[in-house]
């Protein structure tokens, strides 16, 4: 008798876990490009970081997510000290913002309505904390600039705890990002389980039982053309979190790790913040 109820709460216990797992993408948040369309013309990840540090943190993100259906490309940055958007890509950026609380922020402009394709993204990295310890090592570059990248990509976190024992992937909070400090694994490239879920976000724009072949082409339609600022997010300044919009998930310290904000424009505007603790 005993046995079988603890064989029921193992399972019981198996499959909240497994549906944790899958539940790792936060919404449908996707580019519209298949894989074929990323190997003819990366997405691109505009780099207008001042350090070679963070420089080495974001061709090492690049390469490993390039183990992903989607492929990127790092190429010079278009943005400007406000780090603002381009249409068609992400502008990653990173600067002394002060004090605020936060380590990085992932920001990406959704159309609204079920295709919950991505027009663009942005990712800032605070070198007011990066500057300083614990979080002035490569290690710590390495997770959160991973981590940014990722969310520009459309997936959230796998766990949002600092002080449990790291998966191994940069989408798991950690207070130990190379797993030296206490000899566990290393958050600094996402795993298995993430390349994973990027093949299943992307999956409808890779299947084969649609007529595929030459001149498939799904055309990006993003509008707004490439390298052209987007009016859309000239005047939002993601420094300021009054602009992020609506708390829409805490994470496991309560703070807020998800905002929502409905633009005039038509787009959602998603936001991801990773605190400093
Ligand atoms: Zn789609
Ligand atoms: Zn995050």
């Amino acid at each position: 008798m005993m046995k079988k109820i603890f064989l029921i709460s193992l399972l019981a216990l198996l499959l909240v876990a497994g549906t944790a797992g899958a539940s790792h993408s936060w919404g449908k948040y996707h580019w519209d490009i298949s894989t074929d369309d990323s190997i003819a013309s990366p997405l691109e990840l505009g780099d207008n970081l001042t350090s070679l540090a963070w420089d080495n943190s974001l061709a090492g993100g690049s390469s490993d997510w390039n183990l992903s259906v989607l492929r990127n490309q790092v190429v010079a940055g278009a943005s400007n000290a406000n780090c603002d958007p381009t249409s068609g890509r992400v502008e990653v950026c990173n600067g002394e913002y002060g004090n605020n609380g936060w380590l990085g922020v992932a920001s990406i402009w959704v159309k609204r309505g079920r295709s919950g394709h991505i027009v663009q993204g942005v990712v800032m990295v605070n070198d007011t904390y990066f500057n300083t310890s614990p979080y002035d090592t490569q290690a710590w570059r390495n997770l959160v600039m991973c981590q940014e990248v990722g969310h520009t990509f459309g997936l959230g976190h796998q766990d949002e705890d600092f002080s449990n024992a790291n998966l191994g992937t940069c989408m798991d909070y950690t207070n130990d990002p190379d797993g030296t400090l206490f000899g566990q694994l290393d958050n600094q490239h996402p795993n298995q389980h993430d390349l994973d879920m990027m093949t299943e976000i992307y999956a409808h724009l890779n299947s084969t039982d649609s007529g595929s072949g030459p001149g498939k082409g799904n055309g990006k339609g993003n509008g707004g053309g490439k390298g052209k600022p987007s009016l859309a997010g000239a005047n939002i300044d993601l420094n300021d979190p009054s602009s992020w919009g609506q708390a829409i998930k805490q994470d496991a310290q309560g703070n807020n790790s998800l905002f929502q904000r409905d633009l005039e424009n038509g787009q959602v505007l998603i936001t991801h913040v990773i605190w400093a603790n």
